[in-house]
């Protein structure tokens, strides 16, 4: 029956959407010891209604730069699925957005968002718009430009898009302006606003902390270790490696690397977090090379010295790897480097970080490996945080939302852990979160109906 699913996905989607297709794949691949043990499953064709968006919105986006040009854009919606709540989940701007990417993007939402225990759906959206070099008044008028497109499809109870590559609070700020301006309505209709109005505490660095506290958690269970005194290697240097690598710091971990889209950072005392958010914090986008001048002990490695089937951070000898800068960034290479530097968890801050030739060698080689839709969750729980304040009107205290979001990633750890345990697939935490994820999708859609 699943192999007849892909194949007809592959038909009915273009060559493009090939990372959609990784993504499903995965998740069918894992749900096979599942979907034969009820034949409700198949019965409701819930595979099938599971891997088709319930609809792609896409709009053209037309706005001026500072020069008075016109320019113009693709933007998207894709509401996935909302069987547990309302569509959710954030919005990517970037020149690498296509319908296949957000396709996969807004299908890991699903599970992601189910995991956390929560009443959301899952959604995904954004745009080819590339942030890198605008001002802060083409950043307005672009979102501004893009909300007048979107604002009806969303809504409180309807869809409530957040931030993700390229749209931080400032982005949503923007988003949520233009939303007041054309509906009237003051509600909480996007998560991960500035604290001033209506944004949560803690929002900004709850996906870095949550991916520490899930990792502390595992560690802990299968390991009996703790991440004091040991060393880490993060990618990225966007809010979720940040929010990582402060996290793994106050726990007493070392981190020695960090990186983005041109190269990397590696700094044997650990990294220099605050000079590190001087070059990156809040939408900055100095170059890493920038790091090593004010701090010349560290090395700084180009991306484009580099092999297309490796990547320097994965170089490092480590205890934990932290991948959390974008999808496909750890290849079977990379685990490779990993496991023969002593390296014995793989942590996703990303989605689909990792790729699936190199997932299933950690795991044959005994590395503990979590999936970002488990590790990641926190950040789109906080947000779910933020959507109970709104409509209560009330402001919870930071450690409030803290300890709620270290409790919910525990949480998650102990469901996919003894989710793997029950289907016989002891640590494989893949597998673990997909049914997992999967049996509260399914049986929302069984009980709800055609
Ligand atoms: N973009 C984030 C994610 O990948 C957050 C989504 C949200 O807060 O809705 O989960």
């Amino acid at each position: 029956m699943i192999e007849k699913i892909l194949a007809n996905l592959e038909k009915s989607n273009c060559a493009t959407d090939n990372i959609f297709l990784q993504a499903v794949s995965e998740v069918l691949t894992s749900l096979e010891p599942i979907v034969k043990s009820d034949p409700r499953y198949e019965q409701y064709a819930i595979l099938e209604r599971l891997v088709s968006p319930d609809r792609i919105i896409q709009f053209k986006i037309q706005w001026l730069d500072d020069n008075n040009t016109i320019n113009i854009n693709n933007g998207y919606r894709i509401q996935f699925n909302n069987a547990l709540g309302p569509y959710k989940g954030g919005l990517r701007f970037h020149p690498s957005v296509t319908t296949g990417v957000l396709k996969f993007l807004a299908f890991e939402q699903i599970f992601k968002n189910s995991l956390t225990g929560l009443p959301i759906g899952g959604a995904k959206g954004g745009s080819d718009f590339d942030p890198k070099g605008k001002s802060d008044f083409e950043i307005m008028k672009f979102c501004h430009a893009f909300m007048r497109e979107l604002h009806s499809y969303i809504g409180a109870r309807v869809d409530v898009p957040a931030g993700d590559i390229g749209v931080g609070s400032r982005e949503i700020g923007y988003l949520f302006g233009e939303y007041k301006h054309i509906t009237h309505n003051y509600d909480g209709v996007l998560s991960g606003k500035p604290y001033a109005f209506g944004g949560s505490l803690m929002r900004p660095q709850a996906t870095g902390y949550g991916v520490v506290y899930f990792a502390r958690e595992m560690l802990k269970e299968e390991l009996q270790e703790s991440l004091e005194g040991k060393v880490c290697t993060v990618s990225g240097a966007g809010n979720v490696a940040l929010h990582t690598i402060e996290k793994l710091q106050q726990l007493g971990a070392i981190v020695v690397t960090c990186s983005d889209s041109d190269g990397t950072v590696y700094d044997s005392n650990g990294i220099n977090l605050s000079l590190l958010r001087q070059l990156k914090d809040e939408g900055k986008r100095h170059s890493l090379e920038e790091y090593i001048q004010q701090i010349p002990t560290a090395q700084y490695t180009k991306k484009a010295d580099y092999p297309k089937d490796a990547h320097a951070v994965w170089q490092y000898p480590c205890f934990a790897a932290f991948p959390c800068a974008t999808q496909n960034e750890l290849t079977l290479n990379d685990a490779q480097k990993l496991i023969e530097n002593g390296c014995v968890a793989v942590v996703e801050g990303a989605n689909m970080p990792t790729l699936p030739d190199a997932i299933e060698w950690l795991q044959r080689e005994g590395v503990l490996f979590s999936p970002g839709k488990a590790s990641n969750a926190g950040g789109v729980a906080v947000s779910e945080f933020e959507m109970s304040q709104n409509a209560s009107m009330e402001k919870w205290d930071f450690d409030k939302v803290d300890r709620k979001l270290d409790e919910l990633m525990r949480q998650i750890y102990k469901r996919v852990a003894l989710t793997a345990k029950e289907y016989g697939v002891e640590r494989n935490f893949v597998d673990g979160a997909n049914i997992a994820a999967f049996k509260r999708v399914a049986e929302a859609m069984l009980l709800e109906g055609v």
